[in-house]
């Protein structure tokens, strides 16, 4: 009966498009291609969202309090009953031996989904409520006229559907492949390691997934395939280290006592520990005739943009030139004036490039940097991968500040081989950094260099508003100056009749509000939507010390570095998150005072309560990473197809820890001992990496 289901059973393969597949015309074909579907390969990943376990129906009759029982039957009647204290929904439903009462807590959802007339199949603990059968919240199931034998795909897998197709239909179109998963599915790996690692075959693993005759079985087949699935990510990942490391060559840079000397007179103070460690991390890395790649990791204002001098100088050292590159042109030119600090009456000779510089000027400086008179090139990655040519590239220098994009750096890979240092200023949570960064090294500056002024986080409650507003005149009144955050420039109109509860504070009624509360200070607005040239000159005048409070929007969030700002209020920090927070802060302890930053919040639900406790407690932006990660789950915080990666599609990276450390291992070996993947015994691994990654990850040399 399955059999038949498939036309040309024998060619079926992963890569057979699944309109071929009986039950699916275009129509299905172009809703499963919504949904990601586009060959028998990923229609066997597309895993349940749930499982359910049920025996087969019963018949009403013979149902009995307290059994655990399936029913099958007609929906005679529905009702929602909003009056209680809890609502329901309810529903009867009768087969030819009786009829049952069906309930579901709040079920105000289900009157859309459940109809007199249609066929249900629900299953549930039974009990008896007023002398009458019920089950109460079941996992059900609408037969539709397209579900034959609708018990057969009710028990087992509960796929994500979506408006044109049901988890049934789903199913339907599902189960006819699990009978060939002989033909589809090779397993990986040798019978020792399966057995060491108690990991289930994969045949099983795909059958147990879609079809679980129990939990614990269902339980094996997804610690398999979460395995895998990190396994060949880790797999890609380590094969594009060795390929970067061993298939390309780079200029080693010659590193001795006197260089180093050389290099740190430059700087006006004694280097961090954290510093130095990262430092001699990076020489080592430099001295090798191998590419360095390594990310850089470091709260602002950790001391990042010293190391990376640092590496630029041993590279200019060895006469070879440096390109530093930034994600926006403000952040080009901010680099090269912090560099310019450092450089003062130095030989160097360095040059930023802007999107401005036009005409003879440009043309000359492009001849300079191509004939190899300038040493330090700064510029955004689009102007220094497009306009520059380089005489002898030593040194690629990528501020990603925060946002991160391995593909970028592949590209520009592939013109030359100059070591690579990427410095990021988003503390990167350990699990993160192994897959989003999981071909490069990894250095951390962990802490700020010493004479940093504290900050103190309070949580202000509303009833407090006026004791810190007391705190902060004084502060003002002595000359510091304030910054109030607000998540909205307007409040929208919706939110001026919601609850008051809920009060989201605009920015523009801040303002006037500030402006009367503080009147003999000067309070200015500002935020993103003004021209330009506003923007400019209200920062300038803040910078400058001409305003005192400055009422704002999150544009504060990057770029701005007064030291004399050393109070921050973020007004309804409940609708920040755990990282901006962390970002906004920074701002304030830019110099050696004592900051403080207040956050009020009306109310906060249990984990925006968590969010503000943690920012409270800990200054540490890895912890806070972390703890972010925790929070929303990773899902929100990267995508790992805009990484060059392939999507996970059941492992996750913070639940399953465990199983990502014991993957990335086993990956990094492999590729260690068969980095081509030649053996015969790693074809079916090669096959499916080619088949995941396709040639992002400059793999098809391989094949
Ligand atoms: P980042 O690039 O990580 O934001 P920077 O390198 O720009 O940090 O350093 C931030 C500030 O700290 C700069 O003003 C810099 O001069 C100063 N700084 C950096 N390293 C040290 C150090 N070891 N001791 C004292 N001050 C330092
Ligand atoms: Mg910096």
């Amino acid at each position: 009966m399955r059999q038949e289901s498939i036309k040309q059973d024998n060619k079926l393969q992963l890569s057979t498009p699944i309109r071929y597949l009986k039950g699916v015309g275009p129509a299905r074909a172009k809703y499963l291609a919504q949904l990601g579907v586009n060959t028998v390969g990923d229609l066997l990943e597309y895993y349940p969202r749930d499982w359910v376990f049920a025996p087969a129906p019963t018949k009403i009759a013979k149902i009995f309090p307290n059994e655990v029982v399936t029913i099958l039957g007609l929906i005679e009647s529905t009702d929602y009953q909003s009056f209680r204290r809890t609502p329901i929904f309810e529903a009867m439903v009768s087969d030819e031996t009786g009829i049952c009462r069906i309930v579901w807590f709040h079920g105000e959802y289900l009157q859309n989904q459940l109809k007199p007339g249609q066929v249900l199949i629900a299953s549930g603990k039974v009990s008896s409520y007023k002398h009458q059968l019920q089950l109460t919240n079941p996992k059900f199931l609408v037969a539709d006229e397209k579900t034959t034998e609708p018990d057969k795909y009710f028990s087992g897998g509960v796929y994500p559907a979506c408006g044109k197709l049901s988890s049934a239909q789903i199913k339907q179109i599902i189960t006819p492949l699990l009978d060939n998963l002989d033909k589809l599915v090779t397993e990986f790996y040798d019978r020792n390691f399966v057995r060491k690692t108690e990991l289930i075959g994969r045949k099983e693993a795909f059958l147990w997934i879609h079809q679980p005759p129990d939990e614990q079985k269902l339980t094996a087949a997804k610690r398999r395939l979460k395995y895998d699935e990190l396994f060949l990510m880790q797999l890609g990942l380590a094969l594009r280290r060795y390929q970067m490391h061993h298939l390309s060559v780079a200029a080693p840079m010659r590193f001795n006592d006197e260089i180093d000397r050389r290099i740190r007179k430059r700087f006006p103070f004694l280097l961090t520990a954290d510093q130095d460690e990262c430092i001699s991390q990076i020489a080592a890395d430099m001295e090798k005739s191998e590419p360095m790649n390594r990310l850089l990791q470091g709260d602002v204002g950790s001391g990042k943009t010293v190391v990376a001098l640092y590496a630029a100088l041993l590279a200019v050292a060895n006469k070879k030139q440096v390109a530093i590159m930034a994600p926006t042109e403000i952040l080009a030119g901010q680099h090269f004036v912090s560099i310019e600090r450092y450089l003062k009456k130095s030989r160097v000779r360095r040059v930023l490039i802007t999107g401005g510089l036009k005409g003879k000027r440009r043309a000359e400086l492009l001849e300079q940097v191509k004939g190899g008179q300038i040493d330090i090139v700064i510029g955004t990655v689009a102007l220094l991968q497009k306009d520059v040519e380089f005489n002898d590239l030593g040194l690629v220098i990528i501020d990603e500040q925060h946002k991160f994009g391995v593909r970028q750096r592949a590209t520009l890979r592939k013109q030359t081989t100059p070591h690579c240092l990427v410095m990021t200023a988003t503390p990167i949570p350990r699990t993160l950094a192994m897959t989003i960064f999981g071909d490069l090294d990894v250095s951390v500056i962990r802490h700020c260099p010493a004479g940093r002024g504290k900050v103190t986080t309070r949580w202000v409650e509303p009833a407090n508003r006026p004791k810190a507003y007391n705190f902060i005149m004084q502060r003002l009144k002595t000359g510091r100056q304030a910054y109030f955050v607000c998540p909205l420039i307007n409040r929208a109109p919706s939110l001026v009749t919601s609850d008051p509860g809920d009060d989201v504070k605009a920015a523009t009624d801040a303002w006037r509000n500030l402006s009367e509360d503080f009147s003999q200070l000067d309070v200015e607005l500002l935020h993103g939507q003004m021209p330009f040239e506003k923007k400019q000159r209200i920062m300038a005048d803040f910078r400058k010390g001409k305003i005192d409070v400055l009422v704002s929007t999150i544009v504060v969030e990057v770029g701005v570095d007064v030291p004399n700002a050393t109070i921050m209020v973020i007004e309804s920090a409940q609708q920040f998150g755990l990282a901006q927070l962390h970002q906004l802060r920074g701002r304030i302890a830019r110099g050696t005072e004592k900051s403080y930053c207040f956050l009020f919040a009306s109310c906060a639900g249990p984990e925006a309560k968590e969010r503000l406790e943690v920012i409270c407690r800990s200054n540490d932006g890895f912890e806070i990473a972390e703890r972010d990660l925790r929070l929303r789950g990773p899902g929100e915080l990267f995508s790992t197809r805009q990484h060059g990666l392939p999507d996970l599609k059941i492992a996750d990276i913070v639940e399953d820890y465990d199983l990502l450390i014991m993957a990335r291992k086993n990956a990094f070996d492999l590729a260690e001992s068969d980095p081509m993947l030649k053996q015969p015994k790693h074809r079916n691994i090669r096959q499916a990496l080619l088949a995941k990654f396709g040639d992002s990850l400059g793999l098809a040399d391989i094949a």
